[in-house]
């Protein structure tokens, strides 16, 4: 045996008296944090993690959308293992390149589909979704300088989206109390509302012509902007960490239709949706749109390493690559050979499981059907599945759609109450998220679906003995 990496075991009281003292969370009121102390999580297998109490957690969050491929994979940790002792590290910069780089991104030129002929054969790599965000700025902007329309700056994104926390990615992202506290957006970013029908759906408009209204307030943003100044118009397939917000079906052809109308460059930021979580390895391809840049992250590697990447469509990749002149932009870890030997190894788990065509074929179906039966519960508004990313919405008044007091926070509550049962769901407002692993069985969406119900019952008792449900 190797000597233990610590001294001596830490209890959890210790942990979280460290972690308060030392560790800065992401996206966290530190003080509250620490008067309560962090949970701590030990170890993971399958859709398993536990914490440092022994108590079992079914993750149906993936981690944070990540983990596709499951945890407890051995042959990442040994391809990561053989890598890292073969070579840890080189760059990319001076004209050098690296044998796992070269191999994923020609894999993922591969499997990215075509669409009308429109290819992905290009691939400029980072290592999370943020920095692809920041890259996708520079290199839209770079691509109309090159184009000689150095006037088209402006992105349009919407409100409620996520697309990181760097200084560009937050500005890109729609939500407003990450713009209030960093002095954003930027420059030449711009929002317009998001698709999400049923807080913006007027009173007995369908579905269709919803989705129909919410594209065209892009043609309507474009008009007022000037179309000669847009330069790309940027959107989750499906709105991840604004709440699993999924669009009517007729929303993305009008959305294409209206970019190619004014020529502008689309931006399909798939950090959440690529990767067999809508059921395909990309979800442009579920929706039948044509993006000139694809964002990726998280699920590339299963999150088991970090890395993400922007796929480079042919219409920009021609142009950087025919007009020449440096880029000048790149990260140390681009192309970095550990994490891309990892990915290549969790996509050969994917195909080798098939875990695209399950959620396609079998489990997402299934989910749906499980979903389904929640909308009898009388706390749930509305439930919806996509693949394997699913919402309930709470509400107060179903037959009105009255939303709950924000102050109540009666998702928190909710959530509260998954936890104390073995399940993490994640509350965003009062809609109640999943994105479980792909490998999740039937078995276990029936684990998971009685965790939900016991979650929502004890969340209906608990406004019931305080006074706040069942009153008009
Ligand atoms: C998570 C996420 C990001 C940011 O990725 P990081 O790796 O946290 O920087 C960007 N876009 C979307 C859609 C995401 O879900």
């Amino acid at each position: 045996m190797n000597a233990p990496v610590h001294p001596h075991a830490l209890s959890t009281a210790e942990l979280q008296a460290l972690d308060s003292a030392h560790f800065l969370h992401p996206f966290t009121d530190h003080k509250g944090l620490a008067a309560k102390g962090a949970r701590v999580i030990t170890h993971a297998d399958d859709i398993y993690v536990w914490d440092s109490e022994g108590k079992k957690i079914l993750d149906a969050m993936s981690g944070l959308w990540c983990v596709n491929a499951g945890y407890g994979r051995k042959e990442l940790a040994d391809v990561a293992h053989a890598q890292m002792m073969k070579l840890p590290f080189y760059n990319s910069f001076f004209q050098t390149t690296n044998e796992p780089a070269v191999r994923l991104a020609a894999r993922l030129a591969e499997l990215a589909p075509a669409v009308d002929g429109r290819r992905f054969q290009h691939v400029f790599f980072s290592s999370s979704g943020s920095e692809s965000n920041d890259t996708n700025v520079r290199m839209a902007r770079r691509y109309w300088d090159l184009m000689g329309q150095p006037q088209r700056k402006v992105i349009i994104s919407r409100h409620n989206a996520y697309h990181g926390s760097t200084m560009a990615g937050a500005s890109l992202g729609g939500m407003s109390a990450m713009h209030a506290q960093g002095d954003l957006p930027i420059p030449n970013i711009t929002h317009i509302q998001q698709p999400y029908y049923y807080e913006l759906a007027e009173p007995g408009e369908s579905q269709d012509a919803f989705g129909l209204r919410a594209a065209r307030w892009l043609e309507d943003k474009i008009l007022e902007i000037g179309p000669e100044k847009v330069a790309a118009f940027i959107a989750e397939p499906v709105q991840g960490a604004g709440g699993v917000i999924i669009p009517p079906a007729t929303y993305w052809p009008e959305i294409q239709r209206i970019v190619d109308k004014y020529g502008i460059l689309l931006i399909s930021d798939e950090v959440i949706c690529a990767f067999g979580r809508l059921g395909h390895w990309f979800a442009y391809e579920k929706f039948g749109y044509k993006p000139d840049l694809v964002t990726f992250a998280k699920a590339v590697t299963s999150g088991y390493i970090p890395l993400g990447g922007v796929l480079v469509g042919d219409r920009v990749a021609q142009v950087l690559i025919d007009k020449g002149g440096e880029f000048n932009h790149g990260y140390t870890y681009s192309g970095h050979p550990v994490a891309c030997a990892v990915a290549l190894a969790n996509l050969d788990i994917m195909e080798r499981e098939n875990l695209p065509g399950r959620v396609r074929d079998d489990v997402g179906p299934y989910l749906a059907e499980v979903f389904e039966q929640f909308k009898s519960h009388p706390l749930v508004g509305d439930a919806e599945t996509c693949g394997f990313v699913a919402g309930l919405v709470l509400v107060q008044d179903k037959a009105t759609r009255k939303a709950f007091p924000e102050d109540w926070a009666v998702g928190m509550m909710c959530r509260a109450h998954c936890f104390g049962n073995g399940l993490v769901m994640r509350a965003v407002g009062d809609r109640m998220i999943i994105a479980p692993p792909l490998t999740m069985t039937r078995a276990q969406i029936d684990e998971m679906a009685v965790l939900i119900k016991k979650a929502l019952d004890l969340t209906l008792q608990e406004l019931q003995s305080q006074g706040k449900f069942g009153i008009r």
